[in-house]
């Protein structure tokens, strides 16, 4: 029964992780089309939610890179489209990538602090005779455009001289029209097989506050327009996104080609992170919240950094997570079992060890010589980190009266069960072996108390001569020494696989409906009494806790952060 048995179970972290594109750039640095001091990389988030594992996948890729060739990542927000923006993203994303590890000194930049360039350029494209204003309605607009297999039709508005677009985009730009009215499009191949290509959009109008520009501008630019010009301004070198942008990829060389740039970025794809159970949509995640079916963007059950770190994930096993899935161009779902993986295995390493017991029954040691101890109490000793002695040991009371978990006693057991059952033995972890002689039920039939003796020569592990080894082994609490508190339990918010997969059938149908339980009468050692939020422990036998910052002086509450064994993979083997 040990608690230490949960490492190693993993296939996934015997295999090499892949990272084609770092391969890629150092290809590229052997060929001499580059130095590695000068790859520059940018994590271009939109400020319109929180951030989540998929984007620590990014951010770990584009730091990392940045880091592995000593050259430098951007901080970037890509705010082009005011309307789902706002300041509290913005804060909260850098305190995430801060959290994750990572630096971005001096270069944080905004999209938005280069409206005055992409205007410059977008007249410069009229000038060209490569853009056009048109007044088509949006519906005619997306009629003209075609579809995968028939052409899009030239707008009539196609063939407006150079003088008079120039004179229209100024005036969309000066508030003349209404919003959706106009758009400025590029001019490029309305019967290209890539609709992207098919004279996509630059600007539209839309009088819409901007956290950062307020109301100065009516027109915003489009993401494929802005992406690469944010870029080379920059300087990135290598602009990574993820794969739904591969289609996207001659339009962002187009804009750079045709407005004749210098030492222009190279857009390059990835396969986004997937999780089984989980959704990453920003756009559900939002919903989850403002419905209030999680309790904030920070529950423990979210799949945002907030929500992990609040758990008890700390950043190391998220960015081993993300080194270990790898980087490749094939879709794949990860199992969210891999990321509790990483995170038991980083915690078994770093946490404390306490008892706790989370449902409470009451051992009453009906021989235990109170009267011998100074306040009723026996001092036993364990140690803080069985792989660590240099941590020390932690001083644990017994008294005539301990609680031990439910689940360790059974008044009718199988054969081999070798917890506490009527008249059988068991052993209280770093203390002694404890014979159960009554069960003690209230009106319901429920099981209260448990009357024991204990057999003082047993202490520390002793079997003593002529007496039969005692297997099990349980943790306790001291009833009158431990300490109260509420312990949160979490399981996966979704009951299948893919929650968004059902194209017939909302995502929230497949909410699991005990992914929380909450349990209020648990107790914990006087060595975790004292704990503040963020600290984190192993309750021993049971997983690993982190102290939820609900917590106040009265009453610390626990998160379980995750359990010591993967309970799933056993179930999905039934
Ligand atoms: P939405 O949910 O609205 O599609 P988004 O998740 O793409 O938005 P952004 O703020 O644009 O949100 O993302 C910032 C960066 O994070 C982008 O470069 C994007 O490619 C990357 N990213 C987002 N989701 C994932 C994911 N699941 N896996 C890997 N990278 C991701
Ligand atoms: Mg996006």
């Amino acid at each position: 029964m040990s608690s230490e048995s949960n490492v190693a179970e993993n296939q996934e972290t015997n295999v090499a992780p892949v990272n084609f594109i770092r391969n890629y750039i150092t290809q590229e640095i052997e060929d001499g089309k580059l130095t590695s001091e000068q790859v520059v990389t940018r994590f271009p988030p939109e400020p319109n939610g929180y951030l989540h594992i998929g984007h620590a996948k990014t951010i770990c890729l584009n730091f990392g890179l940045a880091k592995h060739f000593q050259g430098r990542c951007h901080l970037r927000f890509d705010d082009t489209n005011p309307v789902a923006e706002d300041q509290e993203y913005v804060e909260s994303i850098q305190d995430d990538v801060r959290w994750l590890g990572f630096d971005w000194n001096e270069h944080i930049y905004y999209a938005s602090d280069r409206f005055e360039k992409f205007f410059e350029w977008a007249l410069e494209l009229v000038d060209k005779g490569l853009a056009y204003v048109d007044d088509s309605p949006v519906d005619e607009l997306r009629k003209m455009r075609g579809t995968l297999t028939e052409p899009g039709q030239n707008s009539p508005y196609r063939e407006r001289s150079v003088e008079e677009n120039r004179e229209l985009l100024l005036k969309m730009r000066s508030g003349e029209f209404e919003d959706g009215s106009r758009v400025l499009r590029a001019k490029i191949d309305m019967s290209s097989p890539n609709m992207n290509m098919r004279d996509p959009i630059v600007y539209r109008i839309r009088r819409a506050h901007h956290q950062r520009t307020g109301d100065d501008w009516c027109i915003y630019p489009m993401y494929d327009f802005a992406h690469g010009l944010t870029d080379l301004l920059e300087g990135v070198t290598h602009s990574i996104c993820t794969l739904e942008f591969e289609d996207h990829r001659p339009l962002y060389n187009w804009f750079l080609e045709v407005l004749e740039t210098e030492n222009r970025p190279q857009q390059i794809e990835f396969a986004r992170m997937k999780l089984d159970y989980t959704v990453l949509s920003k756009r559900k995640l939002l919903e989850l919240v403002e419905k209030k079916i999680v309790t904030g963007w920070d529950d423990p059950r979210m799949p945002t950094l907030q929500g992990m770190k609040r758990r008890g994930f700390r950043p190391e096993s998220i960015r081993t997570f993300c080194e270990r899935v790898g980087v490749t161009r094939k879709e794949s779902v990860i199992a969210l079992s891999t990321l509790e993986h990483c995170v038991r295995e980083d915690l078994n390493e770093q946490a404390p060890r306490v008892m706790g017991v989370l449902d409470p029954i009451k051992v009453v040691i009906e021989n235990f010589p109170q009267d011998s101890f100074e306040n009723g109490v026996e001092w036993l000793e364990g140690p803080v980190h069985p792989q660590k002695p240099e941590l020390g040991r932690r001083s644990i009371p017994l008294t005539r009266e301990v609680y031990i978990d439910a689940e360790d006693f059974m008044e009718d057991p199988p054969k081999k069960y070798f917890r506490l059952k009527p008249d059988g033995k068991v052993r209280l972890r770093y203390g002694y072996v404890i014979h159960c002689h009554e069960v003690v039920k209230d009106e319901s039939g429920r099981v209260v108390e448990l009357k024991c003796t204990y057999n003082v020569e047993t202490k520390g592990g002793v079997t003593p001569e002529g007496e039969k080894k005692v297997k099990g082994i349980i943790h306790w609490v001291s009833a009158s020494q431990g300490a109260p508190v509420e312990v949160r339990l979490y399981d996966r918010l979704f009951s299948v696989p893919d929650p968004a997969g059902d194209k017939e059938r909302d995502y929230k149908e497949f909410l699991n409906p005990a992914s929380l339980k909450v349990l209020r009468q648990a107790v914990v050692e006087p060595a975790a009494a004292k704990a503040q939020p963020g600290d984190f422990f192993q309750f021993e036998r049971l997983g690993f806790f982190s102290v939820d910052p609900d917590s106040d002086s009265d009453k610390l509450v626990f998160n379980r952060t995750v359990t010591l064994k993967d309970t799933w993979a056993k179930l999905n083997k039934n």
